[in-house]
């Protein structure tokens, strides 16, 4: 009997993923647009990156519903998802993608770039002596699959790094930290603050004034996670009184960030919209079509989501 994979994203092009999936899933496994299935009744599988509301309905014998992407916030927060395993990508060049923005974020405020290209508008030689990185600490915050990398490869760097999780970890040259009350004197002896939370409903709005306030003046900070995470107003306060040095910001509370936002116009801040890393067909291809085969054959799956944590 043929299964079929249906497939929903709207940023993410339909015929890149279908070629990089056909040739690993073989005959017995259809591949189709959403708005192109043939019988749902024989839809098993759902590849999906925010689909509209009311979407799952269409597929009473879906068995696996595989996020395309990431964060899975907005999938396990719906209402309507079935009582299905739901898996994430756990992708490698993901994660790479990922801590290259978050390395250049890390150099971006390290290396004064804000400062020097605000002079290069005033036409302006505004020479700031270099800080060595072994000066400069680094906490992230989130130290997933993506969070870890990018933390690691800063300490490869040579920043003085730390981390920090519900838990303890080992990762080379990264000082981790744990807990709720860890939080507070980690973010006050970082000159760098990275957001890389997931948005759970313990995460969501954590970044608040308190914890601005908590950050060490003229502290820079980085968000890749989403902007859900932080109090957006308390971030802007602390980046309008000078509190925080600058900002990158790849994701907010609501996208696309309107015009009339501050955050345009906040010195040291730089936008960009959310783009930080995306799911590559052909390296996350392998692992979509191993967890479609897997479930076939009853076998576990990879890249397990937690309702109940929300990632
Ligand atoms: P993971 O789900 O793998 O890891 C989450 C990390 O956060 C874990 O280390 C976890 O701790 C920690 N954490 C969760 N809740 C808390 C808490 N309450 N207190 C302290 N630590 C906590 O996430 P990833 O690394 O894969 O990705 C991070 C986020 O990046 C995604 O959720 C997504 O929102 C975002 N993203 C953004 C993209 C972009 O383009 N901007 C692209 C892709 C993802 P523990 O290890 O102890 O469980």
């Amino acid at each position: 009997m043929t299964d079929t994979l249906v497939f929903y994203s709207k940023p993410d092009p339909f015929e890149l993923w279908r070629d990089a999936l056909s040739p690993l899933l073989g005959d017995s496994v259809r591949i189709e647009r959403a708005d192109e299935v043939t019988d749902p009744d024989t839809v098993r599988y759902a590849l999906v990156w925010m689909p509209p509301e009311g979407f799952f309905a269409r597929f009473p014998n879906l068995e696996l519903v595989i996020n395309l992407g990431a964060g899975v916030d907005r999938l396990v927060a719906r209402n309507d998802l079935p009582d299905v395993p739901v898996t994430r990508l756990s992708d490698p060049e993901m994660a790479r993608m990922m801590a290259g923005f978050v390395l250049f974020s890390v150099l971006r405020h390290s290396r004064d770039i804000p400062h020097f290209e605000a002079a290069q508008v005033r036409r302006e030689w505004a020479y700031r002596h270099p800080r060595a990185a072994t000066e400069i600490s680094v906490a992230v915050l989130g130290l997933g699959e993506l969070g870890a990398l990018a933390a690691t490869e800063i300490a490869r760097q040579g920043y003085q790094t730390h981390g920090w999780a519900t838990g303890p970890k080992d990762l080379p040259g990264v000082t981790v930290h744990h807990g709720d009350e860890a939080l507070a004197p980690l973010l006050s002896m970082a000159d760098i603050v990275v957001c890389m939370l997931p948005l759970t409903p313990g995460t969501r709005g954590r970044l608040d004034a308190a914890t601005f306030a908590a950050m060490k003046p003229g502290a820079a900070f980085v968000n890749v996670s989403r902007g859900e995470v932080v109090d957006e107003a308390a971030m802007i306060a602390a980046l309008g009184s000078g509190h925080l040095s600058g900002a990158t910001l790849d994701v907010f509370a609501s996208e696309p960030l309107s015009p009339e936002s501050p955050l345009w116009t906040l010195p040291g801040v730089l936008i960009t919209p959310h783009l930080a890393s995306v799911a590559l067909p052909a390296s996350a291809a392998p692992q979509i079509a191993a967890n479609i085969l897997a479930i076939r054959k009853g076998l576990p799956l990879a890249n397990s989501v937690s309702r109940v944590r929300g990632y």
